[in-house]
């Protein structure tokens, strides 16, 4: 039964007539079976995992619909498509599997939704030169299974893992756990193959680095859909390594743990994870350990001389701040429960907001930070925990990551919002930057104009440029004002 659908933040629709038309021509692209305006297959692609979106789903309402759904399998298929699009002048949202954290599939002026999942093969894994060529929409977990069943790894583990795809993390500039050894998404990508509203297909080239003024095809590392879609990449990936080493040190304060990985990066060690978590998370990952210490985890892979010789300069520098060594089963512990996502849903049954919030910090202000968000969190009314680890390290800084459970009663949504604004208050006056690795879509465009200042004009000219019919993923990124989603 078609039941009628309340949407929050519809801005616009297209003509249902302009979106028939689109429909029939688009079945001659795909094929009828590859294109879609039932009802279950516009509610399954009109929302991520933006917790607005399961507030709201709770109550019964939706963010936005699209009118259409379409499961390209091919660049030329793509190309079709979107050059048809924008001949029609028909909003376009890119949707891997809908994993992001902050509202970037949800379809604001309707339109057509491009589901990339058919997209999902590795076109060559070229072993002599370490370089993979996997279409956009692979599952994150396949890909990595299929190289590794090459004798390959990826590298990159998001938590995510299991219900992102390559596009998806390319789109939004994702991290992984083991980003410290293989770097993040950007680092991995050395080429990309897209394609532009009109239907142009462009790709940069699968060398090691090229210096022929800005590369093209970056453009679209981090535009989260709104210049053009991407089809495919070439990216580096890594023998499975020799060895594996894991440690788990704690120490009596965060400030130590920090300063201790500070000395290793400085040192040039690059253990594939780090993390080092305060004394709520000790306790509540690592019950063991209780929550009065600060837990610092690791994982060394590689070479097994370069492994032994990296955690031996670790631990002296580990050692040299306090550190007291607790052993590697916690570590494994970490590995089996990384990718599990269940909590956040459970809490949301009883009521709770739960969100993260990911930003960067260099290593002057990686604490005050810390401390500064928690404060922050802990002062909007109904916030009952604000906690805090560090998960991506760099010589310059690291990433923290911060989470927080409240439960504000009935009106949740301007709980939230509240809640964001002190956080992110507290994020600019430290002078950290607004997001790490889980990106913008439409909730944290609030805060572009601040985190970019005139560089934010820069990338409004860009898209001008590229989609000048403005057709690609409207309201993200801040590129357009957007009236149902403001402070
Ligand atoms: C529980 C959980 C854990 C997470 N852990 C991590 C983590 O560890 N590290 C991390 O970096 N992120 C993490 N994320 C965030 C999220 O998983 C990533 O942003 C992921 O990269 C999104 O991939 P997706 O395929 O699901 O993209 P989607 O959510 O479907 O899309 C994200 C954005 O990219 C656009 N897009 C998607 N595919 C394409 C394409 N082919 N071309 C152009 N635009 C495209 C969409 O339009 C949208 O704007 C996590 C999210 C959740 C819910």
């Amino acid at each position: 039964m078609v039941q009628e659908i309340r949407t929050v933040l519809q801005e616009s629709r297209v003509d249902q007539a302009v979106m028939e038309r689109y429909a029939a021509e688009a079945a001659d692209i795909v094929g009828e079976d590859n294109v879609s305006a039932g009802q279950a297959d516009l509610l399954s692609s009109c929302r991520d995992y933006w917790p607005v979106n399961s507030i709201w789903m709770m109550e019964g309402t939706f963010p936005a619909l699209p009118q259409l759904v379409v499961w390209p399998e091919s660049t030329e298929e793509v190309a079709a498509l979107l050059a048809l699009a924008n001949r029609e002048n028909i909003p376009v949202t890119p949707y891997g599997e809908g994993s992001g954290a902050l509202g970037g599939v949800v379809p604001l002026n309707g339109g057509v939704t491009f589901d990339l999942k058919r997209m999902n093969k590795i076109r060559s894994l070229d072993e002599k030169n370490l370089l993979v060529t996997a279409e956009s929409g692979l599952n994150g977990a396949l890909y990595e299974e299929q190289l590794n069943r090459s004798g390959y790894t990826g590298g990159h583990f998001p938590q995510s893992l299991r219900c992102s795809t390559v596009g998806g993390w390319l789109s939004c500039r994702a991290a992984g756990q083991f980003s410290t050894r293989y770097g993040k998404i950007e680092d991995m990508a050395v080429s990309l193959e897209a394609v532009l509203p009109d239907g142009t297909v462009f790709s940069g080239r699968s060398v090691p680095r090229t210096a022929t003024g800005p590369r093209a095809d970056h453009l679209l590392l981090g535009a989260e859909g709104t210049l053009g879609i991407i089809t495919s990449a070439t990216l580096r990936v890594w023998p499975l390594p020799e060895k594996r080493h894991m440690a788990t040190y704690t120490f009596e304060k965060l400030e130590e743990g920090l300063e201790a990985i500070r000395l290793f990066m400085r040192a040039g060690t690059r253990p594939a994870v780090v993390r080092l978590y305060d004394g709520q998370e000790t306790g509540n990952h690592f019950p063991e350990l209780g929550d009065k210490r600060c837990a610092l985890i690791l994982l060394i892979e590689g070479s097994a001389k370069i492994v032994d010789a990296e955690a031996e300069v670790i631990a002296d520098c580990v050692r040299s701040k306090g550190a007291e060594s607790a052993g590697s089963e916690h570590v494994e512990h970490w590995l089996e429960k990384r990718f599990n996502i269940g909590v956040a849903s459970m809490l949301l049954q009883k009521g709770a907001v739960l969100d993260t919030i990911e930003v960067t910090t260099n290593w002057h202000n990686a604490y005050s930070t810390y401390q500064a968000m928690q404060e922050a969190l802990l002062g909007v009314e109904g916030t009952m925990l604000a906690s805090g680890h560090y998960s991506h390290v760099y010589p310059e800084g690291a990433a923290l990551y911060m989470t927080t459970v409240g439960f504000p009663g009935n009106d949740k949504i301007s709980y939230y919002k509240k809640l964001w604004e002190a956080a992110m208050e507290a994020c600019h006056s430290e002078g950290a930057a607004f997001s790490h690795h889980h990106g913008v879509g439409l909730h944290r465009g609030l805060w572009m104009a601040e985190e970019h200042g005139p560089g934010l004009e820069v990338l409004k000219r860009i898209k001008a440029a590229l989609d000048p019919g403005g057709i690609m993923n409207p309201g993200k990124l801040a590129l357009e004002e957007v009236r149902s989603w403001q402070k």
